[in-house]
């Protein structure tokens, strides 16, 4: 049976969602190894482990926050593990550093998976999740990029051995760019919008007031996210645009409130698993492919149905 390569860039104690899911698909293969660019702690070993990971490969030390350090640490470990798969997060980081490995090492590499076979086979959608494909490298490494929720994240009680590494990464470059400077963003207390099972989303019909938006996604303990049009309209920041040229999302549930439905706003969410709309037009386009719609006024719905949530919480 293959064995995989899980690559992440950081690792915090508590690995991210997407995250878990990865090792967990991992643990499916014969052999996990893990490598991190960066220091992992003690609790984030421990955790790891959990998962059946055998190795963890760790470099750290790059002192630029760009891509040369992480492309790498990849390469080296690549390399070293002889891994099959190679298997990283959908963003746009990892997806550039999954095409350039695979190129550099005559490789194969997939994006948007949502399932990797045990015989290498992988699942992925096609055109913003209207169809679903199958697909196998012909030859090299395979790298696929997997979409957070495809997989569900089983927390491991394996407490093998695991061996750490420090990765030796032969004649590194000197960086060609370097952070001076860098500035937190303010911390939100909802789950990031990529990775969130719920998403409540507003556009222009939220007509500039996004708190019954917010409000519901905070009952549902989900993310927020907007159209286009919310975003250019500056009623929220431009990080929350679901779409074509915005984020793709693809969570357990899926509310979208005065959106009607363009192509390229609908690129970016239709492979949630259950969709709700809520328009006040009954031949707004998202009705085609929501489950279920609601034709109403959300600032009458959006408050209803927090309520009731809350209701049946407490
Ligand atoms: C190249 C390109 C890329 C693009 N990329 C994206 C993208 O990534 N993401 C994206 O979103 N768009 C994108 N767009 C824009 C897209 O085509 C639409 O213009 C945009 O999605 C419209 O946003 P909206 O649905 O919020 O607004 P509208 O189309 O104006 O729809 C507003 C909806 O709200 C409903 N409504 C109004 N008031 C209420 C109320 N009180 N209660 C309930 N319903 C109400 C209306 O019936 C209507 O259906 C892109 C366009 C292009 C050309």
């Amino acid at each position: 049976m293959p064995s995989a390569l899980v690559f992440f860039n950081e690792l915090s104690d508590v690995p991210s969602k997407a995250q878990r899911e990865l090792l967990t698909l991992a643990s499916r293969f014969d052999e996990a190894t893990l490598a991190v660019a960066s220091e992992v702690s003690q609790e984030a070993q421990e955790v790891v482990n959990g998962y059946g990971v055998a190795k963890l490969l760790v470099a750290s030390g790059g002192d630029d926050a760009f891509i040369d350090h992480s492309l790498s640490v990849l390469e080296a470990a690549v390399k070293l593990s002889a891994a099959d798969v190679v298997l990283v997060a959908n963003d746009n980081f990892n997806r550039e550093i999954a095409a350039r490995l695979a190129v550099r090492l005559d490789g194969a590499v997939v994006t948007d998976a949502t399932d990797v076979s045990a015989d290498l086979v992988v699942t992925k959608d096609e055109l913003a999740g209207s169809y679903s494909a199958q697909a196998k490298a012909t030859s090299g490494t395979l790298f696929v990029t997997m979409k957070p929720n495809s997989i569900e994240d089983v927390p491991g009680e394996q407490d093998g051995q695991l061996d750490v590494l420090a990765l030796e990464l032969p004649g590194a470059a000197a960086p060609q760019i370097r952070v001076v400077a860098t500035e937190a963003k303010a911390v939100s207390d909802r789950p990031k919008l990529t990775e969130a099972r719920v998403v409540v989303a507003g556009g222009r019909g939220v007509n500039g007031d996004f708190g019954p938006v917010e409000d519901l996604a905070d009952a549902l303990s989900g993310a927020v996210g907007a159209s286009r049009a919310a975003t250019d309209a500056g009623w929220i920041s431009h990080d929350a645009q679901i779409g074509q040229t915005g984020v793709t999302v693809s969570p357990q549930l899926f509310i979208s409130a005065g959106i009607s439905g363009a192509i390229q706003q609908k690129a970016g969410m239709q492979t949630s698993k259950c969709i709700i709309a809520i328009n006040k037009d009954v031949d707004a386009p998202v009705f085609e492919i929501a489950d279920f719609g609601i034709v109403g006024d959300l600032s009458k719905v959006l408050p209803q149905a927090a309520e009731e949530i809350r209701r049946r919480q407490a």
